[in-house]
This record gives structure tokens, C-alpha cells and sequence, in this order.
């Protein structure tokens, strides 16, 4: 076994590293989340975090993980028995529509190849054929993690539009937002899911939904239950810059200075700067001879590059012992 010194170089797809300005943030005494102080920190998150998303509507904050997330997206605005429709291109999208399932959803599965981006066309269709406005929701991962592709949200968006559809579109943007271009309210997305710990270079133990007034509408007649996760009861303190329940103040301090850094060095900055470094390790992978698991090049993503290998393991753990560096293990049918 080999001896580290020095840091450990975690590079998965999420948690990523934490900058240490962000650390260094985070590394304050935890204030009283009722008194004043806190007011001005809940206010400038929460407005600052519409920012990222690209929206002048509200953004809710959970404790929680990206799960519990899709699961608040769910809840607030479903009722059992609806349907939803996800598409199977990877470990993410397949998870998302079990978790559905588990609340009583009826999803309605559009078969895809992992490593291939969603089937739009077979969404249209699907939409067109659906007189009966069955369909209550289309829910599409932006960035599928386990595969390395990114989707075309103004393509969803615009199948649902072409069908004159009122389904309500739900995206997992968990690896995309604050890495590759998104943006919540222009390409009419009605909730945007996220959590902390991928581009928005925090810790593990946030999650986020970006909300749009028609998914508000919605929560106000949805049925599915509801407690931990529900909108209503966050927005009303949220307005004066409170939470209904203890809030993680140490990772909100993070979350304002990883806003005030993304927005330092410009969201478009940002996702050059991603597209470039993306284009590098692509290039390196080609040059060692290596198969890159999606074989359209626009449909790519510049967040993670997902590599075909025979013995993917064994060369992890001896990337680990010599160099102490973590890479992405293979999820689910890819591993
Ligand atoms: N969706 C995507 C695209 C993800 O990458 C992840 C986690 O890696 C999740 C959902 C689940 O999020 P969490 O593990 O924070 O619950």
C-alpha cells in the first residue's frame, strides 16, 4: 500500500471537491436560525440562488439530498394514480421513476440506449397520442451521471409545446446546474431539481427546487402526502428569509459563497471554462486509444466524461493506492 501525503483528489461525479474559500465559509459558528442574523442570510441565498437557476421564481431549499428533492418535486405537485412519463437512459432516470412509482405514479417508461441522450421524438409522439391528457408530468435528467450525456431541455420543452400538452416538465438538473448552461424559467421548466454537492462545489446536504407559477398552481390541488417536503409551509417564512424546520446554516453559509464565487467569475465563464477542461479529457481519452461511452459528440457532457473499460475496478484501486485519486465507479447496469 502506497503512503498519501497531501490532499486526497476526489474526482467522481459529485460530491466534487470543495473549494477551500467555500470550507473556509462553512467553518463559522452556527448562529441562531431564528434571531436576525439568520433573516439576512436566508434573504441572500434565497434570492441569490435564482440566479443560478436562471429564474424570478422562488427556489426552495431542503435539508436533504438530490432524492429527497425529486421526491419534493413529486409530492407537491402529483396525485396518486397520475401519470408520469421518464425516459430509461441511465442509473438516475431509472432511480427517479422507481422512487415514482413508490408514490403511487403510474410511469409510463420510453425505452433509450445508455449512453444515448432522451428520445424527444418518442416523446412527441407519446404526447400527441395522449388526447386524453393523461399525462401529468414529463420528467427528464439533464445530466445523466451515470452515462455522461446531457439532454436538450428546449427540445423537451418544445415537443410539450408542438402537442399544445399541458403536462407539467420536471428536470433533474443534480450534475448539471452551475457546470453546463441552464436556464429554469427561459426554457419553461416547471420544477428544476438540484443538490449541493456537484456544481455547486458545497458538501453533500442540500437540495433544491426551482419552481415555476404553474407548478405552483399545481401544488395547490395536488394530492399525494405531503410533511417534511411541502412547499407551502417553506415559502411562507421563506419570504422573510426563515425555514419552518432547523435549516443547515453552516452549508448556507457555503451556498453564499459558492453564489458569490460562480458569480465572480461569470456563469458563461463557468461553462467555458467546464467545456474546455471537458474537450481536454476527451481528447486524453481518445489519444490512450479509450471508447467514450456515447458515441454522439454533441450529446456529451462537459461534466463527466464516462470511459468504456474491460476492468474498470481494478484500475480504479490502483489509481487510488498510487495516486490517491478517486474516479466514478460504473452504475447499476454499467458497472
Ligand atoms: N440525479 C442525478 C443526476 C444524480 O447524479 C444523483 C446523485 O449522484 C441523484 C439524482 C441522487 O442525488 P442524491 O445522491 O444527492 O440523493
Amino acid at each position: 500500500m502506497t503512503r498519501h501525503v497531501g490532499r486526497h483528489f476526489l474526482q467522481i461525479p459529485g460530491p466534487t471537491n470543495v473549494p477551500d474559500r467555500i470550507l473556509r465559509a462553512i467553518n463559522a459558528p452556527t448562529i441562531d436560525h431564528r434571531g436576525p442574523d439568520f433573516a439576512d442570510l436566508g434573504k441572500e441565498v434565497l434570492s441569490g440562488i435564482q440566479g443560478i437557476f436562471s429564474t424570478e421564481n422562488p427556489v426552495i431549499i431542503f435539508p436533504g439530498s438530490g432524492t429527497g428533492a425529486w421526491e419534493a418535486a413529486m409530492v407537491n405537485t402529483l396525485s396518486p394514480g397520475d401519470t408520469i412519463v421518464i425516459f430509461d437512459i441511465g442509473h438516475f432516470s431509472q432511480l427517479w421513476g422507481d422512487l415514482a412509482r413508490r408514490l403511487q405514479l403510474n410511469v409510463s417508461v420510453i425505452p433509450g440506449e445508455w449512453g444515448r441522450a432522451p428520445d424527444i421524438e418518442a416523446l412527441e409522439s407519446m404526447l400527441k397520442a395522449d388526447t386524453a391528457g393523461k399525462i401529468q408530468a414529463v420528467c427528464v435528467v439533464h445530466n445523466e451521471t451515470s452515462t455522461g450525456v446531457t439532454a436538450n431541455i428546449p427540445a423537451a420543452r418544445a415537443a410539450l409545446d408542438s402537442s399544445s400538452h399541458g403536462a407539467l416538465l420536471l428536470v433533474d438538473s443534480i450534475s448539471g446546474l452551475g457546470s453546463v448552461e441552464y436556464h429554469h424559467d427561459a426554457w419553461g421548466v416547471d420544477v428544476t431539481i438540484c443538490g449541493s454537492q456537484k456544481g455547486l462545489m458545497l458538501p453533500p446536504g442540500l437540495g433544491f427546487n426551482a419552481v415555476s407559477e404553474k407548478a405552483l398552481h399545481a401544488s395547490k390541488s395536488a394530492t399525494l402526502t405531503r410533511a417534511y417536503w411541502d412547499w407551502d409551509a417553506m415559502l411562507g417564512p421563506n419570504a422573510n428569509g426563515f425555514f419552518p424546520y432547523t435549516p443547515s446554516t453552516n452549508l448556507l453559509y457555503g451556498l453564499r459563497e459558492a453564489i458569490k464565487m460562480l458569480n465572480e467569475e461569470g456563469l458563461e465563464n463557468v461553462f467555458a471554462r467546464h467545456a474546455r477542461l471537458a474537450r481536454a479529457c476527451r481528447a486524453a481519452v481518445s489519444g490512450w486509444g479509450l471508447d467514450i461511452l456515447c458515441p454522439v459528440e454533441s450529446e456529451r457532457s462537459n461534466v463527466l466524461t464516462t470511459v468504456n473499460l474491460p476492468n474498470s475496478d481494478a484500475l480504479r484501486r490502483t489509481i487510488l493506492d498510487r495516486f490517491d485519486m478517486s474516479l466514478g465507479a460504473g452504475l447499476g447496469k454499467l458497472t
